[in-house]
């Protein structure tokens, strides 16, 4: 299928995969580790990357290729790398740019394991990461002058909601010649497509919206090609790699370069691929995705507009609100909706926001956020509890918050469920 002729929702349903005469309709699950070939010389060119195709499901596999592609031709990229996990894809997409006595800059109100990934075990590969507030462009520059090689931040963060003006990121990396990696989690594809503002990566964890079921963790690396990591001067990408006798990967592999490096060396050698099954089902959850996230955008702006006025309720974020200090952002970014996520905060605080969720019935407790089903979460005492104060202010989680993912089912049974619950509080 040639995705460039479609739209977003023609691609969610056909995307990647186009069956030849008497072919499987659906790509099959080609559960196997291993693949055949006639002669060692065919498997050699393999190994030396002059020839493309599977050899051994650690690299790559059809099945998860399909979805790579799919996805790849959702964000507008020109290629993609699924993994195990969207940590996985967050470490790998840092660690095929930077290395060992590098820096590199993030915004702080990152989702709470990737902070970690950052603060403390990047650190220990001898990376180190400057923490810098949301959209704010003078101290994105001092970093990049303190020697920053990449900036990482998220499209809509979780768990704060809070925007980030890509546009306006993306300028000033381009400035001093560093690309910009924006994690798209919790838009999805449908809602953002932060290429087309100017971000050179993308990266997801599918384990939310895009599977949107709660069946699989996974994650994915999409790449825009356009960063030119050759005259950028990015060695790591362009210098030799005495790894593939002496291959250099943008000499080889072009706009390429980055994705390519990203699998044949870290999913390689660090061995965290996406695998078969669970490609299959983050798939067969992808296809439906531009139906639910109108769906989950519009039962998330009815329930915020209800917890805004509801008397127990002290505060709402959620960036399609009018009183949101995103919303200006949001009208730019998430014109087609603002996802399903609200964080608010329930006067009382601490005891009254355990008490409040234990009260729920419909909506569950659960350490998940955009699956079909509605869930909500406390992040001070959950997600984020390995968080000090201090960088719990700075993520924008105040000990209150209380994050609600919201769902595709019924708002009125929705607001129902959310009533009960602030009945039972003082
Ligand atoms: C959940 C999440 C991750 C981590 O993904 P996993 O699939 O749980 O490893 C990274 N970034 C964001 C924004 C997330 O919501």
């Amino acid at each position: 299928m040639n995705e460039r002729k479609y739209d977003l929702e023609t691609i969610c349903a056909n995307g990647g995969y186009s069956p030849k005469n008497a072919e499987a309709r659906i790509c099959p699950i080609v559960q196997s580790t291993t693949f055949k070939y006639d002669s060692s010389d065919a498997v050699g060119d393999l190994f030396d990357l002059k020839a493309e195709g599977h050899m051994y499901s650690r690299i790559s596999n059809p099945t998860v290729e399909v979805l790579e592609k799919k996805i790849a031709a959702l964000e507008g990229g020109l290629g993609a790398v699924a993994t195990s996990s969207g940590q996985s894809a967050n470490l790998i997409s840092i660690l095929t740019i930077a290395e060992a006595g590098d820096s590199i800059i993030a915004a702080s109100n990152l989702y709470g394991g990737t902070y970690t990934l950052f603060s403390s075990t990047l650190k220990k590969f001898g990376i180190n990461t400057i923490f810098i507030p949301l959209n704010d462009e003078k101290a994105l520059e001092e970093a990049i002058k303190a020697g920053g090689k990449l900036f990482f931040a998220e499209s809509l963060s979780n768990p704060s909601v809070e925007v980030l003006d890509i546009e306006k990121a993306a300028r000033i990396c381009h400035k001093y010649n560093i690309p910009l990696i924006v994690d798209n989690t919790f838009p999805s594809p449908v809602l953002l497509r932060p290429f087309e503002f100017g971000a050179d990566i993308v990266t997801h964890s599918t384990t939310k919206y895009i599977d949107g079921h709660a069946t699989s963790v996974g994650g994915i690396i999409v790449d825009s090609g356009k960063f030119n990591w050759e005259k950028n001067g990015y060695k790591s990408i362009s210098d030799k790699d005495p790894a593939y006798h002496g291959l250099s990967y943008t000499e080889t592999f072009k706009e390429k370069a980055y994705i390519t490096k990203a699998r044949v060396c870290f999913i390689r050698d660090l061995g965290n691929p996406m695998n078969p099954f669970n490609a299959f089902l983050t798939n067969l959850g992808l296809e439906t995705l531009h139906l639910r996230m109108r769906k989950h955008s519009d039962n998330a702006l009815k329930i915020a507009k209800f917890l805004e006025s509801h008397e127990k309720v002290e505060w709402v974020n959620y960036p399609g609100l009018e009183s949101s200090p995103y919303y200006e952002l949001s009208k730019k970014y998430l014109k087609n909706g603002a996802s399903g996520v609200i964080s608010f905060g329930i006067k009382g605080g601490l005891e009254a926001s355990k008490k409040w969720i234990d009260s729920l019935n419909l909506i569950s407790l659960v350490v998940h956020v955009g699956d079909l089903r509605s869930s909500a979460l406390h992040p001070a005492s959950m997600t984020h509890r390995q968080l000090s104060s201090e960088a719990l202010e700075k993520a924008g989680i105040k000990e209150n918050s209380i994050r609600l993912s919201i769902g595709i089912e019924n708002t009125d049974d929705l607001i129902r469920d959310l009533k009960e619950a602030f009945e039972k509080i003082e």
